[in-house]
């Protein structure tokens, strides 16, 4: 395969010679090629994320880890672990606010992207990096964060034909991509409740979410420490695609031109509240963005940033809006916490 052959060419002749793919083949493809080369953040981009809004978001997850970390005894050392930290606004600016209440730990990123990495490195200098969580030091508590990361992780999709439960595919007719049902009984994989649903009925599970909240929560238990898991998703258990695509801030067809638009799936909070619990980790709980925001205070450091700046207090208060109204991301966006068996409770829960 050249580095120029766009993943269209790559999935066609795939299909071609050996059938239909899994969405879950097709997204995972899709979003490592779209990560890998770009920076798909910010008005330019495709997306805007929290931290990118205002600087108040990663400000008041520094001042959460800082809080649970002091009544824990202020541990040291201890590591700030973040997940897909994107550009490294929300690090930056999490790691100067938890800097001036005391807290000053090791730096670790997860990133598969060389693009990202590169922009990460300008924003947090002292970071390492790492490929995936298995090489995340092992010696003290983690401190972990996770914005908009499990979102973008492939989701397997079941789709309830007449005859029963089969995996949701990927097809080619006439050069296009089209979602199709594919041919092997997927009955097995369903629990009962869900077996005679009814025909087109969709589901996902997302095993990559699984997989990460699971290794997270057992190095809670293992380490100590608290993670915040922040998207969007549901707190209860829903049938129905959530596949999108988004580029240049626009729902696009998620079957167009893979690897040149973000795909995300809803995440499931529920089953991985559940995961979490299994591997041992405490559930602080799943709030809302906004609720969770406010609790922390953001309309009190909106202000004082208004007043520090009166020219950008117009901007403050649109931000503010923008990450804690329900008919904005307030409310579709939730916060997980969990920590270790022993740690304090969580502020915001
Ligand atoms: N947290 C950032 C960026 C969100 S975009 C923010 O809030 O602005 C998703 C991030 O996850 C990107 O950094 C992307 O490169 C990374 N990512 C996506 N899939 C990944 C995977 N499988 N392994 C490692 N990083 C991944």
């Amino acid at each position: 395969m050249s580095a120029q052959e766009t993943l269209s060419a790559v999935f066609a002749r795939l299909i071609a010679n050996f059938g239909p793919i899994s969405v879950m083949q097709y997204m995972g493809e899709a979003n490592a090629r779209y990560y890998a080369a770009r920076d798909p953040l910010g008005a330019t981009g495709d997306f805007v994320t929290a931290p990118e809004i205002s600087q108040m978001f990663g400000e008041l997850i520094g001042l959460w880890l800082a809080d649970i970390w002091s009544r824990a005894g202020r541990p040291e050392p201890v590591h700030y672990v973040e997940l897909g930290p994107g550009r490294g606004t929300l690090a930056r600016d999490a790691l100067r606010a938890a800097g001036k209440a005391g807290l000053v730990p090791q730096v670790h990123f997860v990133e598969g992207s060389p693009a990202l990495r590169a922009l990460q490195s300008q924003a947090v200098p002292t970071a390492q990096w790492h490929a995936d969580l298995s090489s995340l030091p092992e010696n003290a508590p983690i401190l972990l964060v996770a914005n908009e990361f499990l979102d973008a992780l492939p989701v397997r999709q079941l789709v309830r034909a007449e005859a029963g439960w089969r995996e949701r595919m990927v097809g080619c007719e006439d050069g296009r991509f089209r979602p199709m049902i594919g041919d092997r009984p997927m009955d097995a994989a369903l629990p009962e409740t869900l077996r005679d649903a009814a025909p087109g009925t969709i589901i996902e599970t997302c095993p990559g979410a699984a997989t990460v909240v699971g290794e997270v929560s057992q190095r809670l238990a293992a380490q100590g420490g608290a993670a915040l898991f922040i998207d969007y998703g549901h707190a209860e258990f829903r049938t129905g695609s959530t596949l999108q695509a988004v580029r240049a801030h626009r729902k696009v067809d998620p079957f167009a031109d893979p690897g040149e638009a973000d795909l995300t799936a809803l995440v499931d909070f529920a089953t991985l509240a559940e995961v979490a619990k299994s591997h041992g980790a405490r559930r602080l709980g799943i709030a809302e963005q906004g609720v969770w925001l406010r609790a922390l205070g953001i309309d009190a450091r909106a202000e004082a940033l208004a007043r520090a700046v009166p020219a950008r207090a117009e901007a403050v208060a649109v931000a503010r809006d923008r990450l804690v109204d329900p008919e904005q991301m307030g409310a579709l966006f939730k916060v997980m916490g969990l920590t270790a068996s022993g740690w304090p409770e969580g502020a915001g829960f």
